[in-house]
């Protein structure tokens, strides 16, 4: 889930659904967290959606999409752009659908979304089911998302007038995929799966389409984003609301793994097991990188280098904070350019970004300006600077520096990665100028302690989590203290 320090914004699917009322339901009971200084010694990826505070999986909801088509003559199916502003899979391309209402058979929501949607009337005794994807745990929000086919009937052309969509158009599948590719446009798996199933066409369509298990509602093991960056989301004992960490492998015929994370058996032979697929094909592993020395991503290392007989890179920084955990072979220093083999080529340079740990790196790939930020965003939760550790003016120069490089594209440590870069990295740095200056104007009127300060700046906030909080403004005043502010 988004659980931005304000509690501002609406959720929405990983798919490309638009998002509905109310919050992630929890599977099972779900442990409550201890906030404060109980925190564990992990990662501290500041969370602040109390109603969301458990330590269950998300349990899906019921969706449903439909692939239009046309042939005219070349085959072309209809997809949309998900507009900029929606807070989670803004920029995405998707297809038109929508979330089940209750009781709602999902061929008739897969009807109603795209009359709703696009304006195109189907009867849905026509709509073919070509597959059924579920959203991988690691997303706050997730859907189990049926697919169908429908061909657009004859007499009616879609369009495209919802606020909650900025494009709809024709596309011939195998163009999508090249733009896909080039890295010009974002697009899910379940999406992408059915531009490449449809370029070769809608004989035996049916089966072709659900001839992956993860089309037939199965695990998700790899994610790949873009073109040589594959998303591994493998389960840690991070803080809530995220459960898992993004590991990254990025490469062609060489790969760089990034915060192989876990310290779960079966999480590891997840990787191993997605690894071993990757060389099978000739591949060889070169490095394993690590972005910083939190637990939840550090504590799958020794286990790869083991398994893999690969050397481990991080900041000298990192390296010393985790001397005797895990022995780092190699340091990642800032401006380090490592360029990866294979088809199109990977370019990734190393950006030292401190404020969240003191040896935090990112890493970005320049051909097509992919930043892998580590810990200094994410996709689900917010980012606890906890000082000493964390230092805020060094976070936020650190997330200046992150604007100024221009990425097309952020991919986060915790939940889905973001197509809007620039609005993402803005409203990072606004929202802590924002609160700092809220938190000045709290000192002001006479509250000089963090406790004190909590309970006036954060009233969005659940006083469950004003423990988390404590930090930040901790971090705050810190830092209006260096620059003589107080
Ligand atoms: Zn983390
Ligand atoms: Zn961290």
């Amino acid at each position: 889930m988004e659980s931005s320090i304000d509690g501002r914004g609406r959720q929405d699917g990983f798919w490309g659904l638009e998002g509905e009322s109310g919050g992630p339901t929890s599977e099972g009971e779900g442990e409550a967290v201890r906030i404060g200084r109980d925190l564990p010694p992990a990662c501290l990826c500041e969370c602040y959606t109390a109603p969301f505070i458990t330590g269950g999986r998300v349990a899906p909801r019921n969706a449903a999409v439909v692939i239009l088509y046309r042939e005219d003559p070349e085959l072309e199916v209809f997809w949309v752009r998900r507009s900029r502003n929606m807070r989670f899979m803004g920029a995405h391309y998707a297809f038109p659908g929508g979330q089940a209402e209750p009781g709602e058979e999902l061929v008739n929501c897969a009807a109603r979304e795209l009359s709703e949607e696009v304006g195109v009337r189907v009867d849905p005794a026509e709509l073919l089911p070509v597959g059924r994807w579920v959203t991988p745990a690691f997303n706050p929000r997730r859907f189990d998302t049926c697919f169908f086919l429908a061909g657009c009937p004859d007499g009616q052309e879609p369009r495209c007038d919802t606020p909650e969509l900025d494009l709809g158009e024709w596309v011939e599948p195998g163009a999508a995929l090249r733009k896909w590719e080039e890295g010009s446009i974002m697009m899910a798996p379940p999406i992408r799966h059915a531009m490449k199933t449809l370029a070769d066409g809608l004989d035996d369509i049916q089966r072709r389409m659900t001839s992956d298990p993860s089309a037939r509602g199965g695990e998700i093991p790899a994610i790949e984003m873009r073109k040589g960056i594959v998303l591994v989301p493998v389960r840690t004992p991070t803080l809530p609301p995220a459960t898992h960490t993004n590991c990254y492998v990025v490469g062609g015929n060489e790969l760089i793994v990034i915060d192989p994370a876990s310290p779960y058996p079966e999480e590891r032979e997840l990787l191993d097991s997605v690894l071993e697929q990757m060389t099978a094909e000739g591949r060889r592993i070169r490095e394993i990188w690590l972005t910083h020395r939190h637990s939840d991503h550090i504590s799958g290392a020794n286990h790869l280098r083991e398994r893999w007989d690969v050397p481990i890179a991080a900041h000298e920084i990192t390296a010393q904070e985790i001397f005797g955990i895990v022995e780092v072979d190699r340091f990642l220093s800032d401006g380090d350019v490592v360029d990866l083999v294979g088809d199109p080529g990977w370019t990734l340079r190393v950006v030292h970004t401190p404020g969240h740990a003191r040896g935090h790196v990112c890493i970005f790939e320049e051909r097509r300006g992919s930043l892998i930020t580590g810990d200094m965003m994410a996709g689900v939760g917010t980012i606890v600077i906890d000082p000493p550790e964390g230092h805020m003016g060094t976070y936020l120069e650190s997330l200046t520096q992150m604007e100024a490089m221009e990425p097309s594209a952020l991919f986060f440590a915790h939940g889905p990665a973001s197509g809007t870069a620039p609005e993402k990295l803005r409203e990072y740095i606004d929202h802590r100028v924002e609160r700092e200056t809220n938190i000045l104007l709290a000192w002001q009127d006479g509250k000089t302690t963090s406790d004190a300060i909590v309970p006036e700046v954060y009233t969005d906030v659940h006083p469950k989590m004003w423990g988390l909080a404590e930090r930040s403004v901790a971090a705050h005043l810190e830092k209006l203290r260096e620059e003589g502010r107080i």
